[in-house]
């Protein structure tokens, strides 16, 4: 037989590593091996968990797969937007400038087309041709009616004009109409640029605006030349046209709630506004945010700016005022035009807040769903792993659905369940008495629990030579074993046994030639390995299916948590069997029998056999301790001892009684046989010679015989007797046998003469 007990991977049918038995093994998941953490790290590992987790994770993926796409979605909406609101704006701006300059224009170009008519008039021209000749003091008659002319006209314009007036050729007034307050000589018409222009063009002129003296509004003076036929210049008629007859249209002009029109001059100063303070005082030039803007529209450019005007963003269009050197601006506040783009704005922040919330439920909703039945597999594996015992694998999960959480749930309630039957079998075997027991619990739970129909449980001998069949519990030979019946006489013929690993047709047919099963049938042999070598093997014989495997696996596990309660009990079997052998010569002592007496009765009287008693001493042993010393004394007992132990069979049980004294218990004799065996030993002692190095000693034995139960019913009075019988031996002159009869009993001298010193007195536990 191999000695070795390492796993082999050259032999097939191995599907787990041979275990050897250890008291401390334990499956990983109840061994609380982790040191005991503080409160606090557990705390602080529980939040790095939250972190860590699933549910974490779903939510914040969840929140930016809806974030990230809306974010961009969103942000390229209100760029483009903007875009296209503000490129909008700068051309509506632009629009609404040149719509507004052109009025400008044509109204400019009206007035002095009005004020060119009146020049061209011949009442006018005579009147200027007659001053021109004749000084002021012409033709009376001729002033006096342009006078009243004039004057008539003016009252037909005095809502535009402060003043009408028609001069010489040298720039002095000679008929004038003026609205109260205005005074004409202070305008210095010979030195006024717009008359001076008017007669080096002879075209009609417009000039700056200033302030008028009678309403301290803008006004502008407008000069158109006049002619005689021959084209000779003879003065202009001037008016003073006021600034709102050209301004109000741009002043007025709304853009939106925030929009507005404004003119500058040829110098940047604002002409027209819709603030009155700013006419004629503002510089635009001089406001840094708008000099570029002004300074396009000094140069008379068409164009649109945006710009930041007392902290606010304003995007204005502008135009020129052709023929003028004027530029009018339409402004807007961008946050205007922009109204849309903001609502547009928050309505994409809103749907992403929104969707967040709506992902963010949903997405707690699924995660718990998730996660509720992981963090109960996880709770359950923890209390496993604390050791909270019973109650931990009495832990179930609800199982909700048929997805992976429902396996997953379903497969740990297995788990649980299994640990469960486990942790129970493994009480139960503990709370059995003998091997034996273990052995048929095992056997039960095997074929009951498990459904393998066919189990056996083999125990090795002692002394290795043979097995004996423990589960199923019957007589030997009775049982179909599926395997060669020599095993049990030659354990070394059990493959499982030798190798001391798994001998399993499932992994590889045809693995044991002691096997007799029917075609189609497998078998699983898995020896018990305990302190190093087999002291037991299962077998499970079946039909080759997958559920079969499957069991067979299952009952794998229980074999395995066997284990070190086999190796508990064998420990305290060997440590009581050393309690009830004898040191010197190996045989059981007289505790042996005190314990096992009811059971060797019973199971004689079972059967209807016989028990022959022999109860034999030495003679004259006291002498070789004299003459030869103790040590000598000593092995000569111990070469008698084996001389009767060779004398009887295998299963009769040699007792030593006393000191020289041997009780022989013959189980299952025949009538007569145990005075024939008597009679043998008695011989083999006679011839037995003993050599020392001093001497060779030779020893004679007698020898009592009784037999139970034909002398008595009970084994204590009829070892009694055997005593009884060997007493009578003695005294009849030693070295012989004699079989204990009535008479002996019956005898006078009290219990026919019993030895006073016999072991057998003191022996009776009764
Ligand atoms: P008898 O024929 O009447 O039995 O004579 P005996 O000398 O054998 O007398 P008895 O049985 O009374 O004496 C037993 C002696 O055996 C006494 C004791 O010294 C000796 N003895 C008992 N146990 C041992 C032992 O273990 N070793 C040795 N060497 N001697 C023993
Ligand atoms: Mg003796
Ligand atoms: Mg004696």
């Amino acid at each position: 037989m191999s000695g070795s007990h390492e796993h082999d991977p050259a032999v097939p049918g191995h599907p787990a590593a041979p275990r050897t038995l250890s008291a401390s093994h334990r499956p990983a998941t109840l061994a609380p091996d982790r040191p005991l953490t503080a409160e606090s790290t557990e705390r602080a590992s529980r939040s790095s968990m939250f972190f860590a987790s699933i549910r974490f994770k779903l939510i914040v993926g969840g929140i930016l797969a809806a974030l990230i796409p809306m974010a961009i979605c969103g942000y390229v909406a209100i760029t483009d937007a903007t875009k296209a609101v503000s490129q909008l704006s700068r051309t509506n701006e632009q629009f609404i400038a040149e719509g507004t300059a052109m009025q400008v224009e044509a109204t400019l170009e009206g007035e002095m087309k009005l004020t060119a008519a009146f020049a061209a008039r011949t009442q006018v021209r005579n009147a200027a041709e007659a001053v021109n000749s004749e000084g002021n003091g012409g033709t009376a008659e001729t002033l006096e009616l342009i006078r009243q002319d004039i004057r008539k006209r003016f009252e037909l314009l005095t809502t535009n004009y402060a003043g009408i007036f028609i001069t010489d050729a040298a720039g002095t007034p000679f008929a004038e109409a003026m609205e109260a307050g205005e005074n004409l000589p202070a305008w210095n018409i010979p030195e006024h640029p717009c008359f001076i222009e008017a007669r080096a063009t002879r075209k009609p002129i417009s000039g700056e605006m200033v302030f008028s003296q009678s309403t301290h509004e803008p006004v502008m003076m407008i000069c158109a030349p006049i002619f005689t036929e021959n084209g000779l210049f003879l003065g202009v008629v001037g008016s003073l046209l006021k600034a709102p007859v050209l301004t109000d249209m741009i002043v007025k002009r709304k853009i939106g709630e925030t929009g507005y029109c404004f003119m500058v001059n040829q110098n940047g100063i604002i002409i027209a506004h819709p603030d009155e303070k700013n006419i004629l005082k503002l510089d635009l030039l001089h406001i840094p945010a708008m000099a570029s803007m002004a300074q396009a529209m000094i140069d008379g450019r068409a164009g649109a700016e945006s710009y930041v005007f007392k902290g606010i963003r304003k995007v204005a269009g502008f135009a020129p005022v052709k023929g003028k050197g004027w530029s009018v601006a339409a402004t807007q506040n961008a946050e205007e035009f922009l109204a849309g783009v903001l609502s547009l704005r928050n309505s994409i922040g809103l749907i992403i807040l929104f969707s967040i919330m709506v992902t963010c439920a949903i997405i707690f909703v699924a995660a718990t769903s998730l996660t509720r039945p992981l963090n109960t597999v996880i709770r359950g594996l923890e209390d496993i792993a604390q050791g909270k015992g019973r109650t931990a694998l009495s832990k179930r999960i609800e199982v909700t659905s048929n997805d992976e959480i429902g396996i997953l749930s379903e497969k740990f309630n297995r788990l649980m369940e299994s640990l469960h039957n486990i942790a129970n079998f493994k009480k139960a075997i503990e709370e059995e008495g003998t091997l034996e027991d273990v052995y048929l619990c095992m056997g039960e739970v095997f074929t009951r629990k498990l459904g393998l129909a066919h189990c056996f449980i083999f125990q090795v001998a002692n002394g290795k030579k043979g097995m004996s069949l423990t589960y199923p519990e019957q007589e030997e030979g009775s049982a179909a074993l599926f395997c060669n019946p020599e095993i049990l006489e030659r354990c070394e013929l059990c493959k499982a046994n030798r190798i001391g690993h798994v001998v399993s047709s499932v992994h590889f047919p045809a693995v044991c030639r002691q096997f007799t099963g029917p075609d189609g049938t497998g078998h699983h042999c898995h020896p018990i390995v305990a302190g190093g070598t087999t002291v037991a093997v299962v077998m499970f014989v079946f039909e080759t299916t997958p559920a079969a495997a499957d069991r067979v696996s299952k009952a794998e596990e229980y074999i395995h948590e066997s284990l070190a309660v086999i190796e508990t009990k064998r420990l305290m079997r060997s440590l009581r069997d050393t309690a009830l052998i004898d040191d010197q010569t190996g045989m059981h002592n007289r505790r042996y029998l005190q314990e096992y007496t009811e059971k060797i009765v019973a199971g004689v009287l079972r059967r209807g056999k016989s028990i022959g008693l022999i109860m034999c001493d030495l003679d004259f042993f006291k002498q070789v301790n004299d003459t030869y010393g103790h040590q000598a004394g000593d092995v000569v007992l111990r070469a008698t001892a084996q001389v009767i132990k060779q004398s009887v069979r295998e299963a009769d049980i040699v007792i030593r009684f006393g000191g020289e004294e041997f009780l022989i218990v013959l189980l299952d004799v025949g009538t007569n046989e145990t005075l024939r065996i008597a009679e043998k030993i008695r011989v083999h002692i006679e011839q037995l010679t003993v050599k020392l190095p001093e001497a060779v000693i030779q020893t004679t034995i007698s020898l009592g015989v009784s037999e139970f139960p034909l002398d008595t019913d009970t084994l204590w009075s009829c070892i009694k007797y055997a005593d009884i019988a060997l007493y009578r031996a003695k005294t009849e002159g030693r070295n012989r046998c004699v079989r204990f009869s009535r008479e002996m009993w019956t005898a006078p001298g009290g219990l026919a003469g019993s030895r006073p010193s016999s072991a057998a007195a003191a022996a009776n536990p009764s």
